[in-house]
């Protein structure tokens, strides 16, 4: 009566990233397809090999992607958009679908290679609320579905031919329809359902003739809060694909107990639920799973890098042992794509802080112990009990817990949260103080990050460059940051942010509670992967952390230097958290952190302060019930850091995203003085909601696109305000580009400010003539 244990997929990058390094290779023509393949071939390998080896019943294939799952399941069942088919010699056929068309799909073409103006890749977007982004499907009335690329049945083959047991993962019919869009007015992609159900019969067809038993069918949306057609078609969408293989419906990233009487009329074979993301949920489910389904238990977190508390849960799964016997099979929550790849390649951590750590590798062991323990192994009970003691005493170790930081949370009054004094009067103090134009122009925060940028941190980071020479190294790229503002003619200067790597990154290499990792890297999207860092204790700020470089910036100008800031939130989401206590109590010791920094910019001369908060909208957590709880939370954490501001010194916010609909009340409740946000790309429909709203304070809606290489024309942008102007009083608007600039070049960034200042000075005469 042995536990059946299996995780829902495995990183595709590789330890050392090789996927991202063989990807970019190829792309360059560096490598060719062959050799790209064999890489991937290896990857696939030596991640079963592993998973074997760890002692799991099943290795889990179709888990490899070449950029991205869900594109892959396009390539699957043949559903490419017509403008990614054409290769200049013609249009490619449904059987002729290959790597390079995934490819054309994920990065657009350029001119010359496909023989005409160009493709703009499909969109992407983000995988549920992770880090991860997908590429979205594209539907259309006539779109058709046929089972066209092998990739799936190869990797079968491959890894039955090595001698595993296979699992096959395939992202379900439904989930797949929802997570795209449409690309034509007036049609319901739903209403390709039946189409897309005929593929997904060949393909499991197809797994059944390979041997496959079990498939493990991801319908993620189910966490979601569907709207009643989608969560009544699963019952069609099942009934027409079983038969062929046992389905296991996987489920993750939220409780599924508010669907789960539908869930359980389907005619499957099993059920896997997240019990890290919600463990409410297990009795729930225990009540109403039918007699002859496997539950799958999601119980080692795939979407965080601590250790799991193995001794918990087998109290925890006993009873549940008891009661389902076999049927009780263990696994990762979700897949362990979001986790980095391997504990053992850290070589700097303290060993008792990478006793508190399980990457994938490390997760895979926990699954497999946690498995025997379940069957009663004592050993196996034992080696449970050890392998938690680190993580048990880290709760009460002391430079985790620290008194006076969590005292200083409990001490947050609604008073912490609140200006002095509001909008309106502080507005009047900032013009005093401030003595700005109207349309004032500024810039987004960083400047590009050149070679030689890279190269200086790089050589303080690894020793070879002195404290001393790195700080004067740093300061002439202030300077001539601040050189070249002057001679464009912008209004509010920023330092350029050469000191920073990652505007997350440097926060928590300057606050205290936080671990960096050397190799903890995790899939962004195609070959782009993050190292996002670890909460690991109560967090404080120890000393000033961006006053020296503000205060040596705003010297050398008599405009005003503004200074720059990561939001609490932001810092929240683009980390690793912490699992013992909330992402409320985490985001408010952050809060705390940067109110003090907000003090100290503002005794020490700056009188304008950007809190950049791009990530507050996609923290939001899967169900709708549970908005406004975060959002109260997160909003009180930004005031909280922006409160310790006097009337006269001027709160920037910076958000970077187009669907502000939902959460502009609790933007506008952040009471920043100036908001910049993305609006570019929209042309200005953005700003309806801010003018529907009737947003108070003021906006500096992007007036360009700072991510195309493109130099925006002055009539363009002076057509932008003019449209902004008839939604937000002339008063209130603000001059800027709708993101950083760290990713451009000098020359375009200098040739795009100059037609933006040249707009909004045209402008200024416009609307003073009026
Ligand atoms: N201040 C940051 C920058 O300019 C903001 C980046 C962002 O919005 N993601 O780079
Ligand atoms: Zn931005």
């Amino acid at each position: 009566m042995t536990t059946t244990t299996h995780i829902l997929g495995y990183p595709r990058i590789g330890e050392q990233r090789e996927l991202k390094f063989a990807l970019e290779k190829y792309w360059r023509g560096e490598i060719d397809q062959a050799q790209l393949q064999g890489l991937g071939s290896d990857l696939r390998t030596q991640n079963w090999a592993l998973q074997k080896e760890a002692g799991l019943e099943f290795v889990t294939a179709g888990d490899f992607a070449w950029y991205d799952h869900v594109l892959t399941t396009s390539l699957l069942l043949g559903h490419v958009p017509e403008r990614h088919r054409w290769t200049g010699k013609g249009e490619v056929g449904q059987s002729e679908l290959g790597l390079d068309t995934l490819f054309n799909v994920a990065r657009g073409q350029s001119q010359n290679q496909c023989d005409c103006h160009g493709n703009a890749a499909s969109d992407m977007t983000k995988w549920f609320n992770t880090n991860y982004h997908y590429i979205v499907p594209e539907f259309s009335a006539g779109d058709h579905f046929q089972v066209s690329w092998p990739q799936l049945f190869d990797e079968i083959d491959q890894a039955l031919k090595l001698g595993h047991q296979v699992k096959p993962v395939l992202l379900g019919p439904l989930s797949y329809l929802y997570l795209g869009k449409e690309i034509e007015e007036g049609f319901d992609r739903l209403s390709l359902l039946p189409r897309v159900l005929v593929a997904y019969q060949e393909v499991l067809a197809k797994l059944a003739a390979q041997g496959v038993t079990w498939v493990q069918i991801d319908e993620p949306i189910l966490a979601l809060e569907l709207e009643s057609p989608w969560l009544e078609s699963f019952t069609t969408a099942y009934q027409s694909i079983q038969g062929e293989v046992k389905l296991l419906l996987t489920t993750y990233f939220d409780s599924v107990s508010h669907v789960i009487n539908k869930i359980v009329t389907l005619p499957i074979d099993g059920l896997h639920v997240d019990l890290t993301a919600a463990s409410d949920q297990l009795d729930e489910v225990l009540n109403v799973l039918p007699d002859h389904w496997v539950l799958s238990a999601g119980v080692i977190n795939g979407r965080n890098v601590w250790r799991a508390n193995l001794s918990e849960w087998i109290d925890r799964l006993k009873p549940v042992k008891q009661q389902l016997g076999e049927r009780l099979w263990i696994a990762s929550s979700c897949s362990l794509l979001h986790s980095p790849v391997n504990l053992e390649a850290e070589t700097k951590l303290t060993p008792e802080v990478k006793s508190w750590f399980a990457f994938a590798k490390q997760k895979v062991a926990e699954v497999v112990l946690l498995g025997k323990a379940l069957d009663g192994d004592h050993a196996a009970i034992l080696a449970c009990d050890t392998y938690s003691q680190p993580i048990i005493a880290r709760e009460s170790a002391q430079h985790v817990n620290k008194p006076h930081v969590q005292a200083r949370v409990q001490q947050i009054t609604p008073e912490l949260s609140q200006r002095s004094t509001p909008y309106q009067e502080r507005s009047h103090h900032q013009s005093e103080v401030l003595n700005l134009p109207l349309l004032p122009t500024t810039t987004i925060g960083s400047f590009p990050q050149t070679a030689e940028i890279r190269a200086l941190r790089s050589a303080f980071r690894q020793g070879k460059l002195a404290k001393t020479d790195y700080v004067e190294a740093i300061q002439r790229q202030i300077l001539d940051a601040v050189q070249r503002q002057e001679a464009l003619g912008l209004d509010v200067l920023v330092h350029g942010e050469p000191e920073r790597n990652d505007m997350v990154e440097y926060f928590a290499e300057n606050l205290s509670g936080f671990q960096t990792t050397q190799f903890g890297w995790v899939q962004s999207y195609g070959s782009r992967c993050v190292k996002p860092a670890i909460v690991v204790a109560d967090i404080e700020r120890k000393q000033p952390i961006t006053v020296e470089w503000s205060t040596y910036a705003q010297s050398l100008t008599k405009k005003q230097m503004k200074g720059m800031l990561t939001g609490p939130v932001t810092i929240l989401c683009w980390t690793f958290p912490r699992e013992d206590i909330t992402r409320k109590t985490i985001t408010q010791q952050l809060a705390l952190a940067l109110r003090d920094e907000v003090s100290d910019l503002q005794d020490a001369g700056i009188n304008i302060i950007q809190i950049d908060e791009p990530a507050i909208r996609e923290g939001l957590p899967l169900k709708l019930q549970d908005h406004q709880d975060y959002l109260n939370w997160a909003v009180e954490a930004f005031r909280i850091a922006a409160s310790s501001a006097k009337p006269e010194t001027q709160i920037h916010t910076h958000m970077c995203y187009s669907e502000f609909n939902e959460i502009i009340e609790s933007v506008a409740a952040m009471d920043a003085d100036v908001i910049t946000i993305e609006t570019s790309r929209s042309n200005m429909e953005l700003l309806k909601a801010f003018e529907e709203f009737n947003y108070p304070n003021e906006i500096g809606p992007g007036v360009y696109d700072i991510h195309s290489p493109n130099i925006p024309a002055q009539h363009w942008i002076e057509n932008l305000i003019r449209t902004a102007a008839t939604k937000i009083p002339v008063e209130r608007l603000w001059v800027n580009p709708d993101c950083g600039l760290k990713t451009r070049n000098w020359a375009e960034v200098e040739a795009s400010l100059t037609n933006m200042v040249l707009a909004a000075k045209a402008l200024r005469q416009e609307f003073t003539a009026e």
